[in-house]
């Protein structure tokens, strides 16, 4: 016997080792058998002894000491003494040709690597995994979508960057995602609200969407009760896109071919002037003056960015109409026509925006944090074309 030779247990519970088939370095084989001596029937649950016949069943473990393991089980068919039926036992450790215990380890590793490095890893197949992935993460939604939501939070993400986009469904309350469906229109949203039952659909009180006007209609249609409010984030940079215009038009040089064809002074301020005016300090704010003393019509449009910062700084609903009087003012002095389509955005969506006020300052925050999740698993696995296998995955982690 070698001087290396040792005993090792597979701590398997009411599984009896036979015998080790092959105990190669690479490799170790090990022929099993359940330990429960007198299982039920499973038609009358009579406790059976006699044994008609024996099968061999292949199970893929755990790795034992870096040697991939693979359980011979002895799997026997047994002859009810009560109803005379014969059926082949199963066992509490095995779940099809993997034990429990591998499939829960397939499952923690999926939410780090993509599919192909695990089943590498592992040495099984890549639809072995994949298939596991799938039956857990339908597993993980069916129990959150148990609970009930009242604050449901809608965004968008893509399988590749900027190109076959989902739509991501999380709690509010709890931040998980609830679901990932294809395409980000208002058909999507449709047949996952559709698709639970009435009373949690009750339940949800406010839906926070992106800027995307497509989910209303189907917010508007299955969840008539639930307030709509737009993401304070995605309108935020529809104000900020007001501002931009006016710097993009004052940073322009004259005549046309004079190089450096914007104002350098100016545009170094870009991501300064888009700050809100309570974040600056006394030497932000003394750039901002001198910048403003040259450029009196950027000065303006900062101002009227400020106003619709007010919005949402001011402390209730009446607050935020004093804010969007004052920015009217300055907009009808008629200095800003940059601003024409902010204007025309709160008019359309002046309910979804004010809503904010009267649903507990919700955003959609949490969407965020999840979507920059999924960007990571994007990049890892080099980009998904599957859109179930996205949201499989997806879910795991999320
Ligand atoms: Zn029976």
């Amino acid at each position: 016997m070698g001087s290396d030779v040792m005993r090792v247990r597979l701590h398997l519970r009411q599984v009896r080792v036979l015998e080790v088939l092959a105990g190669a370095p690479s490799e170790l084989r090990v022929k099993v058998v359940s330990a429960v001596t007198r299982p039920r029937c499973r038609c009358c649950g009579f406790k059976c002894h006699r044994v008609h016949d024996t099968r061999l069943r292949e199970v893929r473990d755990l790795e034992v000491s870096g040697r991939r393991t693979t359980l011979v089980w002895l799997r026997r068919r047994l002859v009810c003494g009560n109803c005379g039926g014969r059926w082949l036992e199963d066992h509490p450790e095995f779940e099809g040709a993997l034990t429990c215990r591998l499939a829960r380890r397939l499952a923690a590793d999926a939410q780090a690597m993509p599919i192909r490095a695990v089943a590498r890893r592992h040495g099984v197949g890549w639809s072995t995994v994949n298939a596991l992935v799938g039956a857990w993460s339908g597993l993980i939604a069916e129990h959150r979508r148990s609970r009930r939501c009242s604050v449901l939070l809608v965004d968008e993400t893509s399988m590749r960057k900027r190109h076959r986009y989902v739509t991501v469904i999380v709690n509010g309350g709890t931040g998980k995602t609830l679901a990932m469906v294809e395409h980000r229109d208002s058909a999507a949203l449709n047949g996952f609200l559709m698709s639970q039952p009435h009373r949690w659909r009750r339940s949800v009180k406010v839906v926070v969407t992106d800027g995307s006007k497509a989910y209303k209609p189907s917010i508007e249609a299955c969840s008539p009760h639930a307030r709509h409010v737009l993401d304070r984030f995605h309108v935020i940079r529809w104000f900020c896109a007001g501002l931009t215009a006016v710097r993009r038009d004052v940073q322009r040089r004259q005549p046309q071919g004079v190089k450096p064809a914007f104002d350098p002074q100016v545009f170094k301020t870009r991501f300064l002037l888009m700050r809100r005016h309570d974040h600056l300090n006394d030497a932000d704010q003394a750039r901002l003056d001198k910048l403003f003393d040259a450029h009196p019509r950027l000065e303006t449009g900062w101002q009227a960015l400020q106003e619709l910062h007010g919005l949402y700084l001011a402390d209730d609903h009446d607050g935020a109409l004093e804010a969007l009087d004052r920015f009217c003012d300055l907009y009808q002095t008629g200095e800003l026509p940059e601003f024409h389509h902010i204007v025309d955005a709160i008019i359309s969506s002046s309910d979804e925006i004010l809503a904010f006020h009267h649903t507990g300052r919700v955003s959609n925050g949490r969407t965020e944090n999840t979507d920059n999740l999924l960007q990571v698993m994007r990049r890892t696995a080099h980009g998904f074309t599957n859109p179930t296998n996205f949201a499989a995955r997806g879910l795991l982690i999320t």
